[in-house]
């Protein structure tokens, strides 16, 4: 059975702490590097205080996870992070009785600890789960922010820190994995993009340690490739893929050879494609 979800703690986990304002927050040299493009930060402040869910739209590898990591550092509240998935259950997330010598006991799913100790939930790819973990969260998404057990029979009050933040893709497999809109109302949404190409640049250097000069032109070509839609790419270059190649480029190998592996081949398993789209890098780099 799949089962992704990972626990993240700040460094310096202040959990028991009740944090409401701005000298509770940590200092900008501590935690994981983001480069805020839009205001997006000071947003995801106001929806926490206002205990408002929040869905972060947009296609892979913009940034998204990065900014939630990055929030929760800022804010001192743990992420819980859950990759949402055909085979996840909302068992699996809420929690199941399991044999324990003699005794049955209860264990505590992911998201029934992220509720109880006003952890961040992050649901990333929400439009990937079962409807039964849809269902599981609509309680938790509005005024009453409560979790029903229903193995329990029991009703958790979700913790005045704990926030839902949900991540979807819109461009994805179109048609096929949407949110219904009486889901997507229950959240305040915001748009990402890739970074414009400055941005991208400077999260290309700091990310890797690449220089000005090949993190630009590592940068264009992205930018060349994004705007090749006769293409017909299902998923077009993200900054995940750039940050990458600019990390083997750092490390030594060839940039040719970085851009193929890091860039092309992830994006079309079509030979001519393939060919084509080498040649251009091989070109720009
Ligand atoms: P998503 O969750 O949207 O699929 P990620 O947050 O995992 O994408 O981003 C992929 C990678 O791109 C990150 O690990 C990071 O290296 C880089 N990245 C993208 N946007 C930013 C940003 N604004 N600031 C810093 N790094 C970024």
């Amino acid at each position: 059975m799949y089962y992704g979800f990972i626990v993240k703690l700040p460094a310096t986990s202040l959990l028991h702490h009740k944090i409401d304002n701005k000298h509770n927050t940590r200092p900008m040299e501590n935690l994981p590097f983001y480069q805020e493009i839009n205001n997006e930060a000071e947003i995801f402040e106001h929806a926490w205080r206002n205990k408002l869910p929040l869905l972060l739209k947009g296609p892979t590898g913009c940034g998204k996870s990065r900014f939630v990591e990055f929030m929760a550092g800022k804010l001192n509240r743990k992420l819980v992070t859950i990759s949402c998935h055909e085979e996840t259950s909302s068992t699996d997330l809420i929690g199941r009785f399991i044999i324990k010598g003699a005794e049955t006991v209860w264990v505590d799913g992911p998201m029934t600890t992220a509720v109880k100790e006003g952890a961040i939930l992050y649901l990333d790819e929400l439009a990937e789960a079962r409807p039964d973990v849809i269902v599981a969260i609509h309680s938790l998404t509005d005024h009453r922010r409560e979790l029903f057990i229903d193995k329990l029979g029991e009703t958790i009050k979700a913790n005045p820190n704990f926030m839902l933040v949900a991540s979807f893709n819109p461009g994805y497999q179109k048609g096929f994995k949407e949110l219904k809109p009486s889901t997507r109302q229950r959240f305040i949404a915001l748009s990402f993009q890739y970074p414009e190409a400055k941005t991208e640049t400077n999260i290309l250097e700091k990310e890797s340690g690449i220089d000005h000069s090949n993190a630009k032109k590592i940068v264009a070509i992205g930018n060349k490739i994004r705007n090749l839609t006769e293409l017909g790419l299902a998923e077009t270059v993200s900054t995940r893929l750039l940050v990458d190649a600019s990390v083997l480029i750092h490390s030594g190998l060839a940039k040719r050879q970085s851009m193929h592996v890091a860039v092309v081949e992830p994006l079309t398993d079509d030979e001519h494609t393939t060919t084509s789209l080498k040649d251009l890098c091989d070109l720009m780099i």
